[in-house]
């Protein structure tokens, strides 16, 4: 086989598809987020973030920074091992307790990723309870799709958010079986929330576990950053909670908080977890004192929403369509992928806005969007020149504009 003619001829398709990755090269500065500078071939240029998972800017807090600083001085680069060999480092621990703490839990479990997380824990639970089945949110992130997968249980999946579905399926299974169902609170894309009480309910009514993932929630909703399920009280009805260090903790990882027997489980079983590096200390660290600030300062938190907010009122006042949802994610709906592209390739180059455009497979063909993310750091004017820039594109473009 002409393996070289093979990869190049499946790029060309996604080339002509619209939807070959570009990745803008960036250089955050910290202090001044969420301006970066841009390289590229023809030099470089500043540029206005608008679709960081930096929420809320944590990644440049002076209380997270210090606290890396200290952590690397202390403890040099790396962890040196496996979390079994010599590689757990007290920040690991502190971390841990930390994180059972924000949710409420017995305990809490740290992988090196959101991803990990998710792939390793539904992957082993799915393997090692035997008849497991998993029910799973038909829109459920690729590192959930990808860990049940992996768990080789039966599974199946259920309509987006709809109760209906759920019930009537985890009616149809066998009375007998375990059960697991397997969702979001945030949905990143829509932006929609999941009824978590509900799903609490019918877990309840059939004897199932829950996994909530509120990658998209965590630091950013609750009175102490706890997430959706804290804001609505129902820690404690959710067996298990997944949440990242990556997007609103600013740092990066991910974990599970869940009782002692099940974290103890994991931690035992899963390959994700056990046959890698630990992360390095100075992660452990930063993460703690991000988790910390936000479990004290509804500062962020309050700024965030407002700036939310502020964003969809004046995109309405120019008549440019986003989707509606009771989130911090505003998707800007444009429904081709050429245009998309093209829309956010102007940005950029005009106007020094930058937004990745969302294009298929992230989400559905003739859905493509851009997806903003305002934080607390983006003032008034940064508002006001997105929403003017996005103005004269859509007139330019002769999209359909929002009936205002
Ligand atoms: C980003 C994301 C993850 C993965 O988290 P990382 O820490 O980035 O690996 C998991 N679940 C959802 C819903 C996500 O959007």
């Amino acid at each position: 086989m002409d393996f070289e003619a093979f990869f190049k001829s499946e790029l060309d398709s996604l080339h002509q598809e619209g939807r070959y990755r570009v990745f803008a090269d960036l250089e955050r500065h910290r202090g001044q987020f969420p301006r970066a500078t841009r390289h590229t071939a023809e030099g470089k240029r500043d540029v206005t973030v608008w679709c960081s998972n930096d929420y809320l800017g944590m990644g440049q807090h002076p209380a997270v920074i210090a606290a890396m600083h200290e952590a690397i001085d202390h403890c040099g680069a790396g962890a040196g091992g496996t979390r079994n060999i010599s590689g757990t480092n007290h920040y690991h621990v502190l971390l841990e307790q930390e994180l059972a703490d924000l949710h409420g839990k017995e305990a809490g479990l740290i992988f090196n990723s959101g991803y990990m997380s998710n792939w390793a824990a539904l992957g082993t639970l799915g393997q090692k309870i035997p008849g497991l089945i998993i029910f799973s949110d038909a829109l459920n992130h690729a590192s959930m799709i990808e860990g049940i997968r992996h768990g080789k249980c039966e599974r199946v999946i259920w309509k987006h958010n709809d109760l209906n579905d759920l019930e009537a399926k985890l009616a149809a299974a066998d009375p007998n079986a375990p059960k697991l169902i397997a969702f979001e609170s945030v949905y990143s894309m829509d932006g929609d929330i999941a009824p978590i009480k509900e799903i609490c309910d019918l877990a309840d009514k059939f004897g199932a576990m829950t996994y909530l993932d509120e990658v998209h929630a965590v630091g950013m909703y609750g009175p102490r950053g706890g997430g959706i399920a804290e804001r609505e009280g129902l820690m404690d009805r959710v067996t298990i909670i997944e949440g990242t260090l990556g997007k609103a903790f600013g740092v990066m990882g991910g974990y599970i908080t869940a009782s002692t027997a099940l974290c103890d489980f994991v931690r035992s079983y899963a390959s994700g977890f056990i046959f890698t590096t630990a992360l390095p200390p100075t992660l452990a660290a930063g993460a703690i004192a991000s988790i910390r600030h936000l479990k004290a300062s509804p500062f962020e938190r309050v700024r965030h929403q407002d700036r939310v907010k502020k964003m969809r009122l004046a995109l309405d006042q120019a008549g440019i369509p986003h989707m509606p949802n009771p989130s911090h994610i505003v998707p800007v709906m444009v429904g081709d992928a050429a245009k998309c592209k093209w829309i956010s390739d102007l940005l950029l180059d005009s106007y020094d806005i930058y937004v990745q455009p969302i294009n298929y497979p992230t989400v559905p063909r003739k859905t493509e969007r851009l997806r903003f993310t305002p934080t607390p750091l983006h003032t008034d004017a940064d508002i006001e020149h997105l929403v003017n820039s996005l103005q004269q594109l859509w007139s330019q473009c002769a999209l359909a504009r929002a009936v205002a």
